[in-house]
């Protein structure tokens, strides 16, 4: 005896698909199997006319405004927040914080979610997070094998390569050479902890803090941190220049 399909969607679970939706729809490269590297800068649009994607996300958009199921200014509130008020510079604060703090490191690796609310981030798809630190010997990734699960509150949304499949499979079949692709050259004696994030654990990488910056301020601290370094594709490297040595 088949069920009915179920139509009610909660409001905090519908704009949550709304926002994976237009996060789809703002990334042409995803509706592209084919792998062009790893690039974070990598968002030119190969074709003229939007892709299927977006051409049903904004047929989506439009049938639920016009039903009155969602309102367009909540829609733009979301979608402002996921321009201006997330990203990676907030995880930047939250790591900086952890190298000049350590009780606030401490925090952070018992209860991610409430050290970083501390600094005033949070948002969905951030309740449940782990922090994972990286050492000499531990080196840490992060994958979602499934799809594209992120912390949105400390790193904004996921770029292009973190949702293509090369990466996703890769990431956990052969860690080291992906990481080898990122320009990140483990010795053989470090140990390679790949975590796979899902839509209730999200996790967020405590790079290691770059030698020669000990003279450095927080803010300084932040700018050097990379929205790579946090999922852990890369190390922290020094700032070339300004700064101290
Ligand atoms: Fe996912």
């Amino acid at each position: 005896m088949a069920e009915p399909p179920d139509t009610s969607v909660d409001r905090r679970g519908f704009l949550r698909g709304v926002a994976a939706g237009a996060a789809g729809a703002a990334s042409p490269m995803s509706a592209h199997p084919h792998d062009h590297g790893h690039g974070p800068s990598h968002d030119h649009d190969h074709q003229d006319v939007p892709s299927d994607l977006t051409l049903r996300t904004k047929a989506l958009e439009s049938l639920l405004v016009e039903k009155g199921l969602v309102d367009r200014a909540a829609l733009d509130a979301l979608i402002d927040t996921m321009e201006h008020k997330v990203g990676p510079r907030n995880g930047a604060r939250v790591i900086a914080r952890a190298w000049v703090d350590p009780a606030y490191k401490k925090r952070l690796l018992e209860n991610a979610p409430a050290a970083i609310a501390e600094l005033g981030y949070s948002s969905g798809q951030g309740d449940h997070m782990v922090a994972v630190e990286n050492g000499p010997r531990v080196h840490n990734l992060i994958v979602c094998t499934l799809c594209s699960c992120y912390p949105w509150p400390v790193l904004g949304l996921p770029p292009v390569w973190y949702k293509s499949n090369a990466y996703r499979s890769r990431a956990v079949i052969d860690p080291r050479g992906i990481l080898r692709e990122f320009g990140t050259d483990l010795a053989e004696d470090v140990e390679v902890r790949v975590w796979d994030s899902t839509a209730e654990l999200r996790y967020l990488v405590l790079p290691e803090r770059p030698a020669g910056t000990e003279g450095m301020s927080e803010e300084q601290l932040a700018e050097l941190v990379t929205r790579d370094a946090m999922v852990g594709v890369r190390k922290v490297s020094p700032a070339p220049t300004g700064g101290n040595p």
